[in-house]
């Protein structure tokens, strides 16, 4: 069969909350049910450090559970004999907490950091500008390379506060030597330094699309389409002919809710940029959703929000006829019975698509519990922003509320 994308894939976080090896695999058995043919293993953030280092051990040691090599290898074959390869991620320079709390010399003050605990996007990162930080990175790479036989290696460049690095004399240091303007740009020079380690091992780097802000990013990197913050960037990137994969974070997150984003909505998406509408798709590889974990810590609930919801963006990805939504339904009944002959949860078909009041109130919930434990002391202290960003409440308000429901709430007011 050919299929219409090479790159068909689902985004696992093991980072934030950590899953088994058992758990891993049955997701694996689940998407290969819809003929994907990626896994992209988040395995390092700020709550986690998740893989056995030889060469660091107080990486792996500080953070909880974590995967050894031995296993590392045992679920990139098992994934193999599905045909789906397994990208790992990890994340820099943000999203780094874990990492600096083994070992703080590699952030730009040097002052000690605990994992972190909340939902939020940390200050503290790694220092682009000591010489010491990419040694290590470069050390790192290259044992954790071997691990895995993928083409791709995710190296995130998401979400990285430049609030340190304006106040380290190190980064501005090399900002000079360099003759850097902007702080973006010496993000940009620290992605294309640990791009050449991966270059040198025949691996292509992808990075999400925040990574667009700085001017000198290797034109070679694929990009991952998620946030509309940067989707100006990320037109000019298209434009360009760079390639890139669509995982829009409002069609694609699939961390999200039925009541956020119902089966259907999987189903009939339009890959677009924000108010861009796609110049060209030539340089799509392909769709990923993906599962974060922040509020998901276990087997049922992980599941409940991948199956069967991937099976619409499987199909997109396949590039099968796209029919209607009916037929949709009939075939997903066909892969629960996979499902459940290998024990996968999976969300009961009367939520596929919630309505009225139900869809309501429980997407207000998922949007109470977003925000809810980042005020814990330490979380205040490191967060630059815990809070679920301006885009996201904007558009929680336009898929809820019609314009009289919001004049009603404010008449009630007054
Ligand atoms: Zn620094």
């Amino acid at each position: 069969m050919k299929y219409k994308y090479t790159y068909r894939s689902l985004h696992l976080d093991c980072a934030r909350h950590f899953f088994s090896v058992e758990t891993v695999k049955k997701v694996i058995e689940g998407i290969s049910y819809g003929n994907l043919n990626v896994l992209h293993w988040h395995l390092s953030d700020d709550h986690g450090w998740r893989i056995e280092s030889k060469k660091f051990s107080k990486l792996h040691e500080c953070s909880g559970e974590y995967y050894t090599q031995e296993e590392i290898r045992e679920v990139v074959a098992f994934a193999k004999e599905k045909d789906i390869e397994v990208i790992p991620e990890i994340d820099m320079p943000g999203h780094n907490l874990a990492l600096l709390s083994a070992f703080p010399e590699y952030s730009c003050k040097g002052a000690p950091v605990i994992p972190a605990k909340a939902r939020g996007v940390y200050r503290t990162i790694l220092c682009a500008g000591k010489k010491q930080t990419l040694t290590f990175i470069e050390e790192l790479l290259e044992e954790i390379i071997p691990l895995f036989d993928s083409q791709y290696f995710h190296i995130g460049g998401d979400e990285a506060p430049k609030d340190e690095w304006k106040e380290c004399p190190y980064c501005n240091a090399k900002m000079k030597e360099l003759g850097l303007t902007s702080y973006e740009d010496l993000q940009g020079d620290f992605t294309a330094q640990v791009c050449k380690v991966l270059k040198k091992h025949g691996k292509t780097p992808i990075c999400w699309n925040d990574a667009l802000l700085a001017s000198n990013i290797p034109e070679d990197v694929v990009i991952q389409y998620w946030t509309i913050d940067y989707a100006k960037e990320m037109k000019a990137f298209v434009e360009n002919g760079g390639k890139w994969i669509y995982s829009d974070m409002f069609e694609l997150y699939l961390d999200y809710p039925h009541s956020m984003i119902p089966l259907k909505k999987v189903y009939e998406f339009t890959p677009h940029l924000y108010k861009y509408p796609l110049p060209n798709q030539d340089g799509c590889i392909g769709f990923e959703a993906c599962t974060w974990t922040e509020h998901i810590d276990n087997e049922k609930d992980l599941c409940e929000h991948i199956f069967p919801r991937i099976y619409a963006m499987a199909e997109r990805a396949n590039g099968e006829e796209h029919t209607d939504y009916e037929s949709f339904k009939e075939r997903v009944r066909e892969k629960i019975k996979l499902l459940e002959k290998a024990d996968i949860p999976y969300t009961k078909e009367e939520w596929w698509d919630p309505e009225g009041k139900a869809r309501r109130n429980d997407a207000i919930q998922f949007y109470l519990n977003m925000s809810a434990g980042v005020d814990e002391e330490e979380a205040k202290k490191q967060a630059a922003s815990a809070a679920p960003k301006l885009q996201f409440i904007l558009h929680f308000i336009k898929e809820f509320y019609k314009i009289s429901d919001i004049l009603a709430f404010l008449k009630a007011l007054f």
